[in-house]
């Protein structure tokens, strides 16, 4: 006996059957029974969502002596003939495998003709976008002027690049991606029908693989059949797909969340001996990780993951030892890292790198920061700017008249920053402080403004002191408050890479915040200089 393949052989014969797309099975179901029937539809969505199925079905449901409930009877004289497949009456075209001018003026030729056997003949157009320019024209001749007795289906992926002349004289309907539980009862029904033992688990893996194509599904399903004869487990699923098993990535899942970097590159080597696709094994793993944020921000989430009880538990447990971060984090790099291979020559380098990179994100923190300071650092050589060395006597001096709460060291006012004399640990704690207010300007506006006139210095016992001024006493005590002192010490955290605790002091002397408009008093009054002296003979003389 020849073989079928699964999805030819169980291809839906009535609408009841096409799974995943009931909005759109209703509607073309209630057209058949109150005999309103459109002369053109197009059919829009991915493979293996059920377009030229349901089209098949169309065709012989319009056509059925006896419809049930909409649904073709199967067993009438029409129905019957239909089934054997040459039927002069249902016509399918594939326009992927030509680009169809010449079968176009064929059926514009044939139009005229009446059906056969019932009362429609129906034209199904597969891949309809790929039809030639010549080939759309003579098409949408036949759709300006049907002849009562055509109906045309045209099913695309593509419904984009689809002439708007055409969409137009279109009734359309989106065939939307099919749920994997779908899937997997749909699968699960034809496995018991077949006489072939399928693990849940195994049903739900192909699900996934198949994302939303019940095409797809099948084939799969064929194949592991074909792998595991007539019980199939999750892991002849898996041999097939050349993926690596549950336990195998549940183990890497842990490593990452424990931060082991060593035994990590152990997995990988392990990954690459059983011969396995590192791109695959990277998409499990981004997957396993999703599903685990699912839990953490769901706190069940069970709706939203595809996998049977048992794994679900699995799942559950896992994700109580993750911070929620640290997933987000791990998710993103790997996402990059999943772009990146596809370039790569080297996949499984990039992927090492990648799982340092999660674990280890106080060296990255460090390097970006470094970076970033390198970068302002080029920017500054070039403009010019002279670096004085500066004698410690006179550093101590500043430091005393600005801050008495601040013995020694340096402190970083508002002009601490630009005045190019602030040279030593000064000039590095301006840049650590500009970068550190740059972050919370973005991030907390509100404490930025608490935090944009005060001192800055960080001693060697990792304190950040934060120096106020008397008449802002109110903004030291908001940023003491415990959750702000937080985000400011992450901030600087971020910045230096490492631990630090922020201490407030109030210091003499009234904030700074006043300056702009001293600034601009003496310009104005530069300014009326110049206007009555005349430009050359005003001499500005800072003292
Ligand atoms: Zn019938």
């Amino acid at each position: 006996m020849r073989y079928t393949a699964l999805y030819r052989q169980w291809r839906p014969e009535t609408f009841d059957e096409v799974v995943g797309q009931d909005a759109t099975i209703r509607i073309l179901k209630n057209q058949i029974k109150s005999n309103r029937i459109a002369h053109a539809y197009l059919f829009c969505g991915s493979r293996g969502t059920g377009k030229t199925s349901t089209a098949k079905v169309f065709a012989k449901a319009v056509n059925c002596l006896n419809p049930i409930d909409g649904n073709p009877c199967l067993k009438c004289e029409v129905c019957q003939k239909l089934s054997i497949g040459s039927s002069m009456d249902i016509i399918e075209i594939d326009a992927a495998s030509n680009n169809g001018v010449d079968e176009i003026r064929e059926l514009r030729d044939k139009v005229k003709y009446p059906p056969v056997v019932g009362r429609y003949k129906v034209y199904i157009i597969d891949e309809v976008h790929m039809l030639s320019t010549g080939a759309f024209n003579a098409l949408l001749k036949t759709l300006e002027e049907p002849p009562q007795h055509i109906i045309f289906i045209l099913a695309t992926t593509e419904p984009h690049r689809l002439p708007a002349t055409i969409l137009s004289r279109c009734q359309r309907f989106n065939f939307k991606r099919i749920a994997n539980k779908s899937i997997v009862s749909r699968l699960a029904e034809i496995a018991k029908r077949t006489g072939v033992q399928v693990e849940r688990e195994a049903l739900y893996t192909i699900a996934r693989w198949a994302e939303g194509s019940m095409r797809d599904a099948l084939s799969l399903l064929d194949q592991c059949i074909g792998f595991g004869g007539n019980v199939v487990s999750n892991e002849d699923v898996l041999a097939v797909l050349g993926t690596a098993d549950q336990g195998f990535i549940f183990a890497v899942a842990e490593n990452i969340i424990e931060g082991n970097v060593s035994d990590l590159f152990y997995q990988v080597e392990q990954l690459i001996e059983d011969g396995r696709d590192v791109i695959v094994f990277l998409k499990d793993l981004i997957h396993h990780l999703r599903n685990l944020l699912v839990i953490k921000v769901c706190h069940d989430g069970a709706e939203l993951i595809d996998v049977g009880e048992d794994t679900f538990k699995a799942y559950t447990e896992q994700a109580q030892k993750a911070s929620q971060e640290r997933l987000m984090r791990a998710i993103e790099i790997l996402c990059a890292a999943e772009a990146e291979m596809r370039w790569s020559t080297q996949p499984r380098v990039s992927l090492e790198m990648a799982l340092v990179r999660i674990c280890r994100p106080e060296q990255e923190v460090m390097l970006d920061a470094l970076m970033d300071r390198v970068a302002k650092l080029e920017q500054q050589l070039e403009g010019g700017v002279v670096v004085k060395q500066t004698s410690p006597s006179r550093k101590g001096a500043r430091a005393a008249s600005k801050s008495q709460a601040v013995d020694g060291g340096s402190t970083v006012g508002k002009e601490g920053g630009d005045d190019g004399s602030n040279a030593g640990g000064g000039t590095a704690d301006a840049h650590v402080w500009e970068e550190v207010l740059g972050i919370i300007k973005k991030e907390r506006i509100a404490l930025y403004g608490f935090l944009k006139d005060c001192g800055f210095v960080l001693d060697e016992k990792g304190v950040a002191v934060l120096s106020f001024p008397a008449d802002q006493q109110f903004f030291m005590e908001s940023i003491n408050r415990e959750d702000n002192r937080n985000f400011v010490e992450k901030a600087i955290e971020r910045v230096i890479g490492r631990q630090v605790k922020v201490r407030c002091t109030l210091v003499e002397g009234k904030s700074t915040s006043t300056e702009p408009e001293e600034k601009s008093q003496n310009e104005d009054i530069i300014e009326k200089a110049i206007d009555i002296f005349g430009e050359d003979f005003v001499e500005i003389v800072d003292d």
